[in-house]
């Protein structure tokens, strides 16, 4: 399309929280990609935290890491994911980021001697940074999803800043509300009440909605619809139906069944092409795997994130999820993903054999000490009973560990991480972390974001990758500890990912002769796996989990 101004999207969320807000705002942007435009988008999270890196995952779900190093929320991996594209620092902000700018700001003398004040100074930051990420991605469209939902405290100084760009350049700026219709069980019709009155507490920040997905188990009827254009001030063919979907990947499909993209981009006033007919085949073939698959791939993950109350949550590993379907759709296998808590496997015993049952293993990412026993039982199984084993960060440093304490004899072998006294601290801190622990300078100070490493001729790693180095996403303080890797490599384990200068060691792994997959990545391989481009890694896992090694 020739250049237009650049356009703004907000999405904002009505009635209650974890309808899909994410995956609407990143579905949005698929579609109209799909019409040509150039999308980038961006997160709002209305804590105070300045990135979601200090959070602990039951409480805030997966830390998505950045190329750059950004510490944020799942939301930005599903924007990667959806769209195909490498997002910065600049599409990710929280209150507290904002805050912390604006007092810089303050401090520097920059609002030359002003009152800084809450309003406008707040918003015209976040508007600042909005208008940025469009610069830096030379985007036709900003998809901005704000965090929260109406009505709350905490989002309102984001919906001020929108309000005010929708004021200064009224034709740029649209708003999306994705709100939720219940239906209660003992009623047995789908409510419309609750949208409506967070339609006008959205009216009361001075927004009207241009769009309204609707929500819901089932799909809205015309009743209802005509119900909520009435009511809500929106179009009738401007309400769209969004029931509940098995797959997360139907949902631009289904916006596109309802030409969500059509309606978007008459609203925001821009010519777009036709629908991109190859790029949209592809997603569909994908999001088709979802259904298919009769024959299935038995995944164990062994993690401890995912006690919340009564409810099991997987969400702190949301990347190793979609990372392992990616894959096992690539194989024509629907994955079955189980949760194991590690802490279960403390004693052995009966636990550990009904590990028998899982093709593969996974230990994704972690800290402190509990589940560590539970950890390295279950590594050491897998090892000696050549259950295909992927370890990712945390589950690398246990491999390492395992291999110590039963290989090498080691028996006190640890991380200092767990065990500061051991004598055999095969995994130390790093060196560029000391003074960091040392003076509790926790916030986004871990060695985090993309770093290359260099691959071992003839490894299993030089052979998925077909290349001889790789750029991966890190997130660690710890590191496996030089003083052990000869005696480590001289007992068989091999460390076939390499930082350039030789010194950290980013992959360890058995040969295939030995095992038919024993591998750990100090780095985060699942924050680029991609729908449609499968990581090469989890793909050797799946393969090795079905029996398909060559
Ligand atoms: N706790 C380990 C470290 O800091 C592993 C981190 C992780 O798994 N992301 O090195």
């Amino acid at each position: 399309m020739s250049k237009q101004e650049t356009k703004y999207i907000f999405v904002v969320g009505g009635v209650i929280s974890g309808v899909g807000k994410g995956i609407t705002a990143s579905s949005i942007g698929l579609i109209l990609k799909n019409r040509g435009l150039k999308v980038t988008a961006i997160k709002i999270d209305p804590y105070i935290n300045v990135d979601a890196g200090t959070m602990n995952p039951t409480e805030h779900g997966e830390v998505f890491v950045l190329s750059d190093g950004d510490e944020t929320d799942q939301d930005m991996g599903n924007y990667e994911r959806f769209l195909g594209i490498d997002l910065t620092r600049i599409n990710y902000m929280t209150t507290g980021r904002v805050y912390q700018k604006v007092i810089e700001r303050e401090r520097n003398l920059d609002y030359k001697g002003k009152c800084v004040e809450v309003v406008p100074h707040i918003p015209m930051e976040v508007i600042e940074r909005i208008k940025q990420a469009g610069v830096v991605a030379a985007a036709d469209v900003v998809v901005i999803e704000i965090g929260g939902t109406i009505g709350e405290y905490q989002n309102m100084l984001f919906l001020e800043a929108a309000r005010m760009m929708k004021l200064t350049t009224p034709k740029d700026v649209s708003f999306v509300m994705v709100s939720y219709l219940p239906t209660p069980g003992k009623v047995g019709e789908m409510k419309t009440k609750p949208t409506q009155h967070a339609v006008r507490a959205l009216n009361g920040s001075g927004i009207q909605p241009d769009i309204l997905i609707a929500r819901g188990e089932t799909s809205l009827d015309e009743k209802r619809k005509e119900k909520l254009s009435l009511f809500c001030n929106v179009p009738a063919d401007r309400v769209v139906s969004a029931p509940d979907v098995d797959s997360i990947y139907d949902i631009p499909l289904n916006f596109e069944k309802e030409k969500l993209s059509d309606k978007l981009c008459d609203i925001m006033g821009v010519v777009c092409q036709a629908p991109d007919a190859k790029a949209w085949a592809g997603w569909k073939n994908f999001a088709k795997h979802a259904h298919n698959g009769k024959e299935t791939v038995k995944i164990a993950m062994i993690g401890k994130y995912f006690e919340s109350g009564e409810f099991v949550l997987s969400d702190a590993y949301l990347s190793v999820i979609e990372a392992i379907k990616y894959s096992a759709y690539s194989q024509n296998r629907k994955p079955i993903i189980s949760w194991l808590n590690a802490v279960d496997f403390e004693k052995g015993g009966q636990a550990l054999k009904n590990l028998k049952k899982y093709d593969g293993i996974v230990v994704p990412g972690g800290f402190g000490s509990r589940g560590v026993e539970g950890k390295l039982n279950v590594v050491k199984y897998a090892r000696e009973n050549k259950i295909p084993y992927f370890g990712l960060c945390y589950g690398m440093q246990m491999m390492v560990i395992e291999y110590a304490r039963n290989v090498l004899r080691l028996k006190d072998a640890n991380t200092k991480e767990v065990n500061p006294s051991s004598k055999n601290k095969v995994i130390d801190v790093m060196a560029s972390q000391k003074d960091i622990l040392e003076n509790n300078l926790y916030g986004g100070t871990m060695r985090l974001g993309a770093y290359k490493a260099v691959l071992g001729k003839g490894t299993i790693a030089a052979d998925v990758y077909r290349s001889k180095e790789v750029l991966e996403r890190h997130r660690h303080r710890y590191e496996v500890n030089s003083v052990f890797v000869g005696e480590l490599e001289a007992k068989g384990l091999v460390f076939s990912g390499k930082s350039p200068d030789g010194t950290l060691m980013e992959i360890a792994e058995l040969p295939r002769s030995v095992h038919p997959f024993f591998l750990g990545t100090q780095f985060h391989p699942e924050f680029l796996a991609r729908p449609l481009s499968p990581h090469p890694l989890f793909t050797a896992f799946i393969k090795a989990a079905i029996g398909k090694n060559k």
